[in-house]
């Protein structure tokens, strides 16, 4: 999506450890023109899947999950990362390795808010090793239902997440494709 690939030229920062820091658009600062485009882009791909729901992650993947569920007109979740008191109810939960915290989360959904018997996309604002995406198709495959396929804004795809989510038989889409930020450059798929 040249869009996205433009913002993250002209506003990237290649930090140390393979991580792009898109904080000025994507996942600090919010640019909404952008998050609705990628919404609408993610909803056009899987416009000839049946999706029922949209599920993400909190906190960064929820404007781009709630652009492409508005796109969709289709209910979207979120899984959370830290337990909360509010939390009373029954919860599927699965370990999730931070890429950026370097740390283990456990992240859940209440049972009540992913039925089964659906489709499930699950969309994220990045993709790296994969651990995010394949601990919300866990989620997905406890409740029941199963995953429609695995949207990303931005797909490291010199990282394992890439080979693995295809390995595994899921269909991703990636907005923009990034194969390596040598020399502190990022270098598109074309
Ligand atoms: P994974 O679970 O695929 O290893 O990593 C994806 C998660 O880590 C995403 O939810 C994202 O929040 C975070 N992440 C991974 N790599 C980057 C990066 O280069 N930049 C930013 N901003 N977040 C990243």
């Amino acid at each position: 999506m040249e869009e996205l690939k433009r913002k993250i030229r002209e506003e990237g920062i290649v930090l140390p450890g393979n991580v792009l820091k898109v904080d000025s658009f994507l996942n600090h600062q919010i640019d909404p023109e952008l998050a609705m485009a990628m919404g609408r882009e993610i909803a056009r791909r899987f416009g000839g899947a049946a999706v029922d729901r949209v599920l993400t992650v909190e906190a960064s993947g929820i404007a781009i999950g709630l652009a492409a569920a508005y796109a969709l007109h289709v209910p979207l979740v979120f899984a959370k990362k830290s337990k909360s008191v509010l939390m009373t109810e029954g919860a599927y939960t699965a370990a999730v390795y931070s890429y950026t915290k370097k740390t283990e989360n456990q992240i859940s959904v209440l049972k009540r808010f992913l039925p089964a018997g659906e489709s499930v996309l699950i969309v994220d604002d990045f993709l790296a090793n994969g651990e995010a995406a394949l601990g919300m198709a866990s989620l997905v495959r406890q409740a029941g239902s199963r995953t429609a396929g695995i949207a990303v804004a931005v797909d490291k795809a010199f990282q394992a997440g890439h080979d693995r989510l295809l390995a595994d038989g899921y269909r991703l889409e990636s907005l923009a494709v990034i194969d390596s930020l040598d020399g502190g450059t990022v270098h598109f798929r074309e």
